[in-house]
């Protein structure tokens, strides 16, 4: 007869505290065997980044998995129960591979706590350093053009002289630079005025003379995907300036960074310019976000370029400001003593004027490390 139970039913019945005891004891069994499980995946994950298999995830050997946990079900759950539990365990294991590859990465804070700052010559760029100005023309055009930028920009404290001897142009029958002529007025003009010179590298065949001119090599955004510049500037022994590719995730780019340090040179900047979107009134849109996680994720400067990105006069101020105060370490910006007659990018860099102007917006945030 169904119904309450009586007294006698009750005694054969454990008690729901004691069901439960049960339970946590298994929560407490399954626990160690998960984390035993996860020590087991961690070390083939290690296997295989020495073994240099990027790929953990691998489809046929879960489903192989899957098939064999089904076929040993002994219920009470169902089969797609079952292989929704092991699929989560998969995926957990999956990302502990991953992230413990990541952890290896030289970029990451993980394997360096501290911040990078480089010291060029006494300018110290990067962690409790100030943040700092990098400007000068887009490109090396004259040697009246970069002594009257240079003597204008030392004399308000910048020490970083940026100018372009080889440009990646958009067209091939736009002006490509001055070349070998671009670099030694380049870093003859930054001695004169006691500053830095930075100036991009577009092929590996250039890598020794462009390092024999600058202090600092710049890779642009276009030639981030470039491996085999990447290796070649990582194996020179000068710091990089390195731009984030127009459509370079994040983790692209603090990979392109990993392989300069990978080749030895830990010097590294890296340099946030925009990234392309479907948004049409600015050149490209500036990734504040990856700034904030560039900083958190990596041990290395990370300075932004407020030209490239705004591809616009009226905006540099503003981005400039948001970038310090997310945390960027410096501030790129074109600077040409005659923009509309520049013979590369005459929509955004600023004169004279528009630079003092830029600088004592800023003058504030520029005295101070940001820190974040
Ligand atoms: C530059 O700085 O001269 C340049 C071409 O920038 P980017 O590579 O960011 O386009
Ligand atoms: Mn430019």
């Amino acid at each position: 007869m169904r119904g309450f139970p009586t007294l006698r039913s009750m005694t054969h019945q454990r008690s729901i505290e004691d069901l439960r005891a049960e339970v946590d004891q298994i929560n407490r069994d399954l626990l160690t065997l998960l984390s035993k499980r996860g020590e087991v995946v961690a070390q083939i994950g290690h296997a295989k980044t020495q073994e240099g298999r990027p790929n953990h995830y691998d489809p046929a050997r879960e489903d192989k998995q899957l098939k064999e946990i089904e076929s040993l079900n002994p219920g009470p759950f169902t089969s797609a129960a079952v292989k929704a539990i092991f699929k989560e365990i998969f995926k957990a294991s999956l990302d502990l591979e991953e992230s413990n590859d990541k952890k290896q990465l030289l970029v990451s804070r993980k394997v360096k706590s501290e911040d990078t700052v480089l010291d060029i010559d006494g300018v110290r760029i990067g962690g409790d350093a100030p943040p700092i100005i990098v400007a000068g023309p887009c490109s090396i055009e004259s040697e009246d053009q970069m002594e009257q930028t240079a003597a204008f920009l030392a004399a308000k404290g910048v020490k970083i002289l940026r100018g372009g001897a080889y440009k990646p142009r958009t067209s091939p029958y736009g002006f490509q630079g001055m070349g070998v002529d671009g670099l030694i007025l380049g870093s003859r003009v930054a001695k004169e005025h006691g500053m830095l010179f930075v100036t991009e590298v577009m092929d590996t065949r250039d890598v020794e003379i462009v390092a024999e001119h600058a202090d600092i090599l710049q890779v642009g955004a276009r030639n981030m995907h470039n491996f085999a510049l990447l290796r070649e500037v990582g194996r020179s022994r000068r710091p990089v300036l390195l731009k984030r590719g127009l459509s370079a995730t994040i983790e692209e780019w603090l990979y392109a960074a990993e392989y300069i340090l990978s080749e030895g040179n830990s010097e590294v900047i890296l340099c946030e310019r925009g990234i392309r979107t479907y948004e049409k009134w600015t050149r490209n849109t500036l990734d504040l976000s990856a700034v904030a996680i560039a900083k958190q994720e990596t041990h290395l400067p990370v300075i932004v370029d407020v030209t490239h990105a705004a591809g616009r006069r009226d905006l540099l101020i503003p981005l400039a400001k948001a970038a310090l105060a997310v945390g960027a370490d410096g501030i790129h910006v074109e600077v040409h003593p005659s923009p509309a007659t520049a013979l590369s990018d005459n929509e955004q860099q600023l004169d004279f004027a528009g630079y003092d102007k830029f600088s004592d917006s800023l003058s504030g945030l520029l005295r101070q490390p940001v820190g974040v």
